[in-house]
């Protein structure tokens, strides 16, 4: 079975609650390499989301969440993470656009298009120390998973694994991107906070697909 409009609107609570969550470990990540406010943007951002899912109509597909979403995260979150991940989800909007109900390949197509947007917008690429470091390999296992005909909820799930796995793998990295660039080798040791709160996201997105 595909995911529908419900799978969206019970992903974008699942991750208002996840970053709720997290929130205090966001912050303290981000207090390590840069100003301490990513938990604090995304928690905003996302709670302004929720009042707005209870007014969507029964038939909103999942880019109408998506969309909704993406213009509620660029308009509420301060910061770097607010524009790039709004343009994640307006770009992977766009991507499953008019579509009810996502197969594999389309849940790839909008993890895809999502981190191509992040890229577009941020420049950052694989070994940055950037949310790009959960990213890219969350679309790779995720085109893997689709690929060996795994269901959308599986595919999702392999995603939200790699990402987690991007995440711990920042740790090590000198940043090239964002705040944490200005540190030089002392952003060494520490995860970076939008690859941390990336596997979140995309854990919410498998636990609402049930995985
Ligand atoms: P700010 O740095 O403006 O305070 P946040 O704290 O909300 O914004 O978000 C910081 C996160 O944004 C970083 O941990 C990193 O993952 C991500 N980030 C910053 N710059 C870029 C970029 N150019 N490309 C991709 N991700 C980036
Ligand atoms: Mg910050
Ligand atoms: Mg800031």
């Amino acid at each position: 079975m595909g995911l529908d409009g419900a799978w969206a609107i019970a992903w974008m609570r699942g991750s208002a609650a996840v970053v709720a969550e997290h929130r205090v470990e966001l912050i303290t990540l981000d207090r390590d390499i840069g100003d301490g406010d990513h938990g604090e943007n995304l928690d905003r951002g996302f709670s302004a989301i929720l009042p707005k899912l209870d007014e969507q109509p029964a038939d909103a597909t999942p880019a109408d969440i998506l969309k909704l979403a993406a213009t509620t995260l660029i308009s509420t979150v301060g910061g770097a993470s607010g524009p790039l991940y709004g343009t994640a989800l307006l770009k992977a909007s766009i991507a499953v656009a008019g579509q009810e109900d996502l197969d594999a390949d389309a849940v790839v197509a909008l993890l895809t298009a999502a981190r191509d947007g992040i890229v577009l917008r941020g420049k950052a690429e694989v070994g940055d120390k950037t949310m790009i470091d959960a990213w890219t390999p969350a679309v790779d296992a995720a085109s893997s998973a689709a690929a060996g005909g795994e269901s959308p909820a599986r595919v999702l799930a392999a995603a939200a694994d790699a990402a987690w796995g991007g995440a711990a793998a920042t740790e090590p990295l000198v940043a090239r991107k964002g705040r944490a660039s200005y540190l030089g080798e002392r952003a060494v040791g520490h995860r970076d906070p939008g690859a941390q709160s990336t596997s979140y996201l995309l854990q919410a997105a498998a636990a609402a697909a049930g995985e």
